[in-house]
């Protein structure tokens, strides 16, 4: 069976155009959404990451308002700065790019952000909420998956999910998400990571799987059963004389063979990676709104 293709890049698009609307018509009420956006230090990865998210914001018309700070900043200034986007009616959302330097102490940065401006989801609050299955910014990443499952058609109730990992910032509010008794979940799910054993039993009893280890194309076709759905998170820079830039993007799952027995799939690029960005903008966008009532 040859799977069809999730495109992020598609459905991001179309989630951005009904943002832009939105966007347009807070504009109108004289409110326009403002993100704030903060790195810290020269890492490439993070500075392209960044630089993806602020344009994105520019192009459905989020005001961004970008700091670009030292690799020595210390923890005390960020936190004021951090402070200061809080109090700052201009800005609906904060993004603090992680990971941050050895210096700081990511989690107190955190939750120096307000829960009313998380829009990354990442403050206990926002984690809290959602757990509980209350209102609240959902984390980006695993927003953007449940995004993709619905628009593509696919019925999570009553699933069998196998999730490969389980970091905060995906595979464990991925799983959390999908057991809440809504819409976006019922299904019944299984994390597995590095002390699992027998990785390929779980995934081959998966209607889903759902790949964010970190790992180049580690999830392969004997170990995907025949129908599957396949979403792959995993953004891994391989070693490749023959580009340019010396490398190429690859996922968690190989492809071109897992294609080959999937229903659906996901690719990297253009799968997972626009849905993250979109659901930042979501998030500011519905912070905007909060603020006006
Ligand atoms: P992480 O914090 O490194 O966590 C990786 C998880 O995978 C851990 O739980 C680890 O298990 C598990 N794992 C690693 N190797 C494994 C193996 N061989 N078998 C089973 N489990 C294994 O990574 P992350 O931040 O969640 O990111 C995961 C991937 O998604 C990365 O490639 C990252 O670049 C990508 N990502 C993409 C987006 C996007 O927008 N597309 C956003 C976020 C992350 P242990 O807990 O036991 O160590």
């Amino acid at each position: 069976m040859a799977a069809r293709i999730i495109s992020g890049k598609e459905i991001a698009a179309s989630i951005r155009a009904e943002l832009a609307e939105e966007v347009a018509a807070l504009k109108e009420k004289g409110k326009t959404p403002g993100l704030g956006v903060i790195l810290v230090g020269d890492d490439p990865a993070s500075r392209s990451y960044v630089t993806a998210k602020e344009r994105a914001c520019e192009e459905i018309g989020i005001y961004s308002d970008d700091n670009r700070l030292p690799a020595d900043t210390s923890e005390d200034e960020l936190i004021k700065l951090v402070e200061r986007m809080n109090e700052d009616p201009k800005i609906d959302g904060i993004l603090v790019q992680l990971p941050l330097p050895k210096q700081i102490d990511e989690d107190r940065v955190l939750l120096a952000v307000s829960p009313s401006k998380d829009v990354d989801g990442f403050h206990p609050v926002s984690v809290g909420k959602m757990m509980l299955g209350q209102e609240t910014f959902l984390p980006c990443t695993p927003h953007g998956v449940l995004q993709m499952l619905k628009r593509s058609a696919v019925t999570t109730e009553g699933a069998e999910v196998v999730i490969v990992g389980r970091s905060n910032i995906v595979g464990k509010p991925l799983a959390n998400l999908l057991i809440q008794k809504n819409e976006f979940g019922n299904a019944t799910v299984t994390v597995c990571h590095t002390r699992t054993k027998d990785l390929k039993r779980h995934t081959l009893g998966a209607d889903i799987v759902i790949a964010a280890a970190g790992r180049p194309e580690f999830i392969t076709a004997d170990m995907v059963r025949e129908g599957a759905v396949v979403i792959d998170v995993g953004v891994n820079r391989v070693d490749d004389p023959s580009k340019k830039r010396g490398y190429r993007l690859t996922g968690d799952v190989a492809f071109d063979e897992v294609a080959e027995k999937a229903s659906l799939i996901t690719p990297v690029p253009g799968g997972v990676g626009p849905m993250t960005i979109t659901m930042l903008l979501y998030n500011t966008v519905e912070s905007a709104k909060r603020s006006i009532g």
